[in-house]
């Protein structure tokens, strides 16, 4: 057996000293890295960990082991992406107070290396048309905003009627936690045609996602249609940052959205019974 990594050492000396029941990393299997849970019964695995290349919300995976599990121990490799997510976890009651230890790993922006192996940085391409609208990846919300309202809105549109309401974009989410989604509230959102209503159905999520998107750009690179997500959600966080100087992910205070309740409804709830909740 060769010998371990620095890393692949410290997880086995963690499982082995009781220090997590669990540590969440990758794996190759079949030649892709996929998310593993390494654990103490099969402590061996640990000289097969690897930290990259590939990008999962792993913390997404610790909400769940949580639930289930509300007493474990979870250890999981982390990039910045996922230490803003699970601050919100933790703000949001979904990981209790240093349930999760973590070990850094190389990221973006790094000091560290000039490029990490992280999809963040990677521009996709785009087609003719879009290039010459100026409609480039990771575009920054000002550029957008410097436009007629007009054009924008038709850009929306043209966007969102792309979307084949696959919820790609909900599932991969780190902080898309609840137990009963909007999105499939028949009340809202319409069924039984593609696109989903639009642009209800990404306006919902747009919502949730003030104060709560960590700009990891999971959905984004899930959505087959390619439609612009990370830039809708920055926007909305650029929106509560104006407004409310809350900046998503880094602190250890609610939203002020919070004010609505951990639980989507759709009866009218008042607000002050929620705020005493
Ligand atoms: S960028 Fe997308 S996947 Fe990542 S936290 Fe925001 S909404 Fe969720
Ligand atoms: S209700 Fe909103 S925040 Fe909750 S899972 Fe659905 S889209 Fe995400
Ligand atoms: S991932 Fe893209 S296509 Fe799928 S529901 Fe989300 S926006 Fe629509």
């Amino acid at each position: 057996m060769s010998a371990m990594t620095p890393i692949q050492e410290q997880v086995h000396q963690w499982l082995e000293e009781e220090r997590v029941d669990i540590f969440l990393a990758y794996r190759i299997v079949e030649g892709h890295p996929l998310p593993y849970a390494f654990t103490r019964e099969h402590i061996e695995e640990t000289g097969e960990l690897v930290t990259g290349p590939a990008r999962y919300s792993l913390e997404k995976f610790a909400t769940h082991i949580a639930s289930r599990y509300p007493d474990a121990r979870i250890g999981m490799v982390a990039r910045d992406c996922n230490q803003r997510a699970l601050n919100v976890l933790r703000v949001w009651n979904q990981l209790k107070e240093g349930q999760v230890e973590t070990v850094s790993v190389n990221c973006c922006p790094s000091d560290l290396r000039a490029h990490a192996d992280c999809s963040y940085l990677e521009r996709r391409p785009v087609g003719v048309v879009k290039q010459q609208l100026g409609q480039v990846p990771n575009q920054a919300v000002a550029d957008v905003d410097a436009q007629p309202s007009a054009e924008r809105f038709d850009r929306w549109m043209y966007e969102f009627q792309k979307c084949i309401k696959c919820y790609g974009c909900r599932n991969i989410c780190p902080v898309c936690f609840c137990n009963e989604c909007s999105l499939e509230h028949a009340e809202l959102i319409g069924t039984g045609h593609l696109p989903p209503d639009i642009p209800i159905f990404h306006l919902v999520r747009a919502v949730h996602m003030a104060g709560r998107c960590i700009d990891c750009g999971l959905c984004e690179d899930a959505c087959p249609a390619e439609i612009p997500l990370r830039l809708l959600y920055r926007k909305v966080n650029a929106i509560v940052k104006d407004l409310f100087e809350y900046e998503t992910g880094s602190g250890d205070t609610l939203p002020p959205f919070s004010i609505l309740g951990p639980k989507p409804t759709m009866s009218p709830t008042p607000l002050l019974a929620v705020a005493q909740e």
